[in-house]
C-alpha cells in the first residue's frame, strides 16, 4: 500500500479501481499552408461546430449540475466567439501562411497567459478556460473524438480536468476525482462540489496507476493506493457511515434549530447573489444571515445602478419569501476589487481604505446602495447591516445618511419599510470592545469571525504560510465573542456569527451557552450545524 497526502476538495469517500483521464496529446504541428482564404474558412467551421457542441454541453449540464454552474459553458462558447481571439487566429493562417490548428494553439496560449496575468481574480480564472476551448477547437479541427468512456465505476485520476471535462463524466460511474494540479476555488472544484462527488487535489498521480484499487478519504485528504486489508475495511466503515451521516442530514429537513434543553435559535445562509438561494432552500435555510452585496460591484466595468441593485435585492428578497434576509452594505477592498473605482495601492489594503471607508468618504455610492436596499425592503423582510465598523461615530454617520436616503425616498413617493432592521458586522477588536455603546445604536450585531481573527491574532487571512499560526479557537476570539454577545443582550441587540467560525460544529455548543441567536453558514453546512445544535445543550445544569 501507498499512502499519499493532498488537499480535500469534496469530503466523502470513495473505494473503486482507478482510471487514469489521460489527455489525449494532440501535438499541433505547424504546416505550411497555400490556400489561407480555405484554411481560414476550415478555421469558421470549426469554431461553428464547437460552439454547437457548448450550446449542448450546457443544456444537457443544467440536468446534472443546474443552470448557473451550467453557465460556465455559454462563457465558453462567448470566448469561442470573442472578436480578439477570432482575429488573432484568423490573422496568424493569412499572415504566417500556417494552419490553423497551429493559429490556435498560439493564440489559446497567448490569451490564456494573457489573462493568468491579470490581477482581478474573475480574470485569472478565464486562464484555464482558453486552454480549454483551444484544446476542444483543435481537437474538432483534427476530427479527435473527444469523450473516455468507461462501464465500471471508477475514481478517476488526472493531471487536471477542465471543467467541461468533470461535467461531461458520468455521474453515476465516477466514485471520486483526484488530480495532481486545481485549486480549492476552480471551476472544476465547485462543479465537483455540485455534483457531490468527493474530491482530492495535490495527489502525484501517476498513468500507470490505472486499473489499480484505491481508497479515497476526502475528509482527511488522503490517498491509498492499493490499501491493505486493514485499510480496506477501515474505509469500507467509514464510507458506510458518511452515507448514513448524509442519509439522516436530509432527515432533519423540516425539523428545528433547537437544543437538547430547549433553546431555539435562527439558521440562516451566507450568499453571494440569487444564485446561491437555491441551495439556501434546498438545505431548508431560515434566511440570508449575510448577503455579501459586494458580488454585485465585482467582474464588471462600472458601478451597479441603483435599479440593477434593486432587482437583485428584491429578486433574493422575493425569493426567500418573507424570511428575513440580511444585506450587507459594499465590503469591498483588500482582497475584493473593483477596478473601476480606481483606489490607490496600498501597502496594507486588509487595514486600509475598504468597506464602510469607502461608503462614508462616497456617500454617492452609498446612497445610491442604500435606495437599492430600502426600495427592495418593500417586497419582503430586509435587514440592512454594516461592515468593518470601529467607532460609534462611523454609525452616527452611517444613519445620518439612513435619514436622508429615507426622506428622498419619502419625497419622491417610493415604497419602502419603515421597521427595516439595522444592525454592525463585529469584525474589528475595536467594535468588540465597544459592542456595548454600539448595541444600544442597533437592533443586531453580526460577528465577522473572519475578518475579527485576523485582525486580533494579526494574521492575514489570505497568507497561506500563516496557517501554522493560525488558530480560530484561539481564546482571545473566543472571549471577544463572548463579550460582544452579553453587551449586545444587554443593550437589547440579539446577536448572530456570519463568519466560518458559525459552522464549526465543535463550536456549537459554545455559542449556544454564549447565548448566541442566530448563526450564518454556508448554505451545504446548514443540515450539519442544525444536526449539532440539536444535540448540545445551551443552558448550565440545573442542580
Ligand atoms: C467575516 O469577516 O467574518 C465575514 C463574514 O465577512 P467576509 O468574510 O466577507 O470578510
Ligand atoms: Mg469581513
Amino acid at each position: 500500500m501507498e499512502v499519499f497526502q493532498g488537499k480535500s476538495i469534496f469530503k466523502g469517500v470513495a473505494i473503486g479501481p482507478l482510471l487514469y483521464y489521460g489527455k489525449k496529446e494532440t501535438t499541433v504541428r505547424r504546416e505550411k499552408i497555400e490556400d489561407t482564404e480555405a484554411e481560414v474558412a476550415r478555421y469558421k467551421e470549426a469554431r461553428e461546430k464547437s460552439v454547437a457542441q457548448l450550446r449542448q454541453l450546457h443544456d444537457d449540464s443544467v440536468k446534472k449540475v443546474g443552470e448557473e454552474n451550467a453557465a460556465i459553458f455559454d462563457v465558453h462558447a462567448m470566448l469561442m466567439e470573442d472578436e480578439d481571439f477570432c482575429e488573432a487566429i484568423e490573422n496568424a493562417i493569412r499572415t504566417q501562411n500556417v494552419n490553423a490548428e497551429y493559429a490556435v494553439a498560439v493564440a489559446g496560449e497567448n490569451f490564456s497567459k494573457m489573462f493568468a496575468e491579470m490581477e482581478d481574480e474573475y480574470f485569472k480564472a478565464r486562464s484555464a478556460d482558453m486552454k480549454d476551448i483551444s484544446e476542444r477547437l483543435i481537437r474538432v479541427l483534427t476530427g479527435e473524438d473527444e469523450m473516455h468512456s468507461f462501464e465500471e465505476p471508477s475514481i478517476i485520476i488526472a493531471d487536471d480536468l477542465m471543467p467541461s471535462e468533470t461535467v461531461q463524466l458520468d455521474k453515476e460511474k465516477v466514485l471520486a476525482f483526484v488530480t495532481r494540479l486545481g485549486s480549492s476555488n476552480s471551476h472544476t472544484a465547485i462543479l465537483a462540489r455540485t455534483m457531490n462527488i468527493p474530491a482530492l487535489i495535490d495527489i502525484p498521480i501517476r498513468e500507470d496507476w490505472n486499473g489499480k484499487l484505491a481508497a479515497v478519504d476526502g475528509h482527511t485528504g488522503t490517498f491509498y493506493l492499493d490499501p491493505d486489508e486493514e485499510t480496506l475495511h477501515e474505509m469500507e466503515e467509514k464510507r458506510d457511515r458518511d452515507l448514513e451521516a448524509r442519509r439522516l442530514l436530509q432527515e432533519l429537513k423540516g425539523k428545528k434549530n433547537i437544543s437538547l434543553d430547549g433553546k431555539e435559535i435562527n439558521l440562516y445562509a451566507n450568499i453571494g447573489g440569487l444564485k446561491d438561494v437555491a441551495a439556501v432552500l434546498s438545505n431548508d435555510g431560515g434566511g440570508v444571515g449575510l448577503f455579501r452585496s459586494e458580488f454585485l460591484y465585482i467582474g464588471r466595468d462600472s458601478l451597479p445602478t441603483e435599479e440593477e441593485q434593486f432587482q437583485a435585492y428584491k429578486a433574493v428578497v422575493e425569493t426567500m419569501a418573507g424570511k428575513r434576509v440580511i444585506i450587507r452594505t459594499l465590503d469591498i477592498g483588500a482582497d475584493k476589487k473593483a477596478d473601476y473605482l480606481e483606489l490607490e495601492k496600498e501597502d496594507n489594503p486588509a487595514l486600509g481604505y475598504r468597506a464602510i471607508r469607502i461608503c462614508l468618504t462616497r456617500p454617492d455610492i452609498f446612497k445610491t446602495q442604500l435606495r437599492a436596499i430600502f426600495r427592495a425592503s418593500a417586497f419582503g423582510k430586509v435587514a440592512i447591516m454594516y461592515p468593518m465598523i470601529t467607532s460609534v461615530e462611523e454609525l452616527d454617520k452611517i444613519h445620518t445618511i439612513v435619514a436622508e436616503v429615507k426622506k428622498e425616498l419619502t419625497a419622491d413617493k417610493i415604497p419602502f419599510k419603515d421597521d427595516v432592521e439595522e444592525g454592525v458586522m463585529i469584525e474589528t477588536p475595536a467594535a468588540a470592545l465597544i459592542s456595548d455603546d454600539l448595541a444600544r445604536k442597533v437592533d443586531f450585531f453580526s460577528i465577522g469571525t473572519n475578518d475579527l481573527t485576523q485582525y486580533t491574532l494579526a494574521m492575514d487571512r489570505q497568507n497561506s504560510r500563516l496557517d501554522v499560526f493560525y488558530n480560530p479557537h484561539h481564546k482571545a476570539i473566543l472571549r471577544l465573542i463572548r463579550m460582544t454577545i452579553e453587551n449586545g443582550h444587554k443593550g437589547g441587540a440579539w446577536v448572530g456569527i456570519c463568519g466560518e467560525l458559525g459552522a464549526d460544529t465543535t463550536l456549537t455548543e459554545t455559542f449556544l451557552r454564549m447565548g448566541v441567536d442566530e448563526l450564518s453558514v454556508s448554505p451545504s453546512m446548514i443540515l450539519p450545524v442544525r444536526d449539532a445544535i440539536r444535540k448540545s445543550h445551551a443552558y448550565p445544569e440545573k442542580e
